[in-house]
């Protein structure tokens, strides 16, 4: 994919990139007020608010819709902050280009949708404005990826990726839980592709965005986008992690920025050194794991001769109980390595499963 820096749209662009505002614009007084609190804070690029809001269940605040785009023509003209809003079908795309919003973002629950993301892109054709795609809510990278390319299909390069967190059933401390990996994941297939953290989302909690804003810095992530009011508690959507302008402009102040690469060649060096010891290890845990499946199959041919089933739940207690002490003594996270060994033992049924499938199947056809 061709994908334009963001600093060739964005004059003078510092890191991080700062996008703030309201969750929805509510009011004209409101999207100003705010506004102009944020415009006083050099950090801030760009003015967000939600116009068409996609709420779970109906008759919620649904958005102010078409009006709220002429308050958002107004920050624009008032501050010079560049202005963005929430885009979910092509009609949203035409109005939004007739008011010149400067940037638009494809939101969560459109980004899992490839006839929407088309529309969208296909409304777009010729315009070249940037387009912010946030992470599906489902944890599925191919499917964040084919979002953007269905716009760089259609002539967009100026692109951007937000990662807005994954939606599960548990109970976890965030309201979208984070995986890192999967953004991380993202850059690796796309490196010029921009990634801005949406903390906000994330963390469905105004004391915890600090947090998760130097979490997203420290994995070198290009930006923030942090839900922004002028009277939090308020706020018609999204009010527990919504923050004041004051309160964003402290937690700005207060990340610990590092670069990817250091002058200093010494750390240089011993980073290299470090990491080549990591990739000498990777490596013998892959050829230990083969030796383990080699076994694995040696103990799947024995199963079958006997009749003896491939799922056995006593060994598997037993063996996870083993593992977990053994985390537990040499000073790792139980947790972590039990879901390691998991993912490693569904791995030995499914292979002595397919084992006995073939066995029977070459039995019945001799
Ligand atoms: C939003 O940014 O207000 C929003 C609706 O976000 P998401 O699409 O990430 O849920
Ligand atoms: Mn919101």
């Amino acid at each position: 994919m061709n994908i334009k820096a963001i600093n060739k749209w964005i004059p003078n662009l510092k890191r991080p990139l700062v996008i703030a505002g309201p969750c929805s614009a509510e009011t004209e007084e409101q999207v100003m007020t705010t506004a102009k609190e944020l415009v006083q804070n050099e950090d801030v690029r760009i003015f967000r608010a939600g116009i068409w809001k996609p709420r779970t269940r109906p008759n919620s605040f649904e958005g102010v819709g078409e009006k709220g785009l002429k308050w958002l023509k107004q920050v624009k003209e008032e501050t010079g902050l560049l202005v963005t809003t929430e885009v979910a079908n092509a009609g949203h795309v035409e109005l939004a280009l007739k008011n010149d919003i400067d940037i638009l973002w494809i939101g969560a629950r459109t980004t899992v949708n490839p006839f929407s993301v088309q529309e969208i892109a296909d409304a777009l054709k010729g315009t070249n404005i940037p387009v912010m795609v946030k992470n599906p809510i489902n944890v599925d990278l191919a499917l964040w990826m084919g979002a953007l390319e269905r716009l760089n299909l259609a002539g967009l390069d100026k692109l951007v990726a937000i990662h807005r967190g994954f939606s599960t059933s548990e109970k976890t401390e965030y309201r979208n839980q984070p995986l890192w990996r999967i953004p991380i994941e993202l850059k690796r297939h796309l490196p010029d592709l921009p990634i801005i953290c949406d903390p906000s989302h994330i963390t469905g909690d105004r004391n915890r965005i600090a947090l998760v804003c130097q979490k997203a810095m420290d994995v070198d992530m290009d930006g923030v986008m942090v839900e922004t009011h002028p009277n939090p508690e308020q706020a018609w959507s999204d009010a527990a992690q919504q923050v004041t302008p004051t309160a964003l402009a402290s937690i700005i102040k207060s990340l610990n920025l590092k670069t990817e690469f250091s002058p200093d060649r010494t750390f240089e060096q011993d980073l290299g050194d470090l990491r080549s010891q990591i990739d000498r290890i990777d490596s013998e845990i892959i050829e230990s794991l083969k030796m383990r499946f080699n076994i694995v199959e040696r103990i799947g041919d024995l199963k079958m001769k006997n009749s003896v089933t491939a799922l056995q739940v006593q060994r598997l207690d037993a063996m996870m109980k083993r593992i977990g002490d053994k985390a537990k003594k040499v000073g790792l996270r139980h947790e972590f390595v039990e879901e390691i060994y998991h993912v490693v033992h569904e791995e030995s049924v499914k292979l002595q499963t397919e084992m006995m499938r073939s066995f029977l199947k070459d039995k019945k056809d001799s």
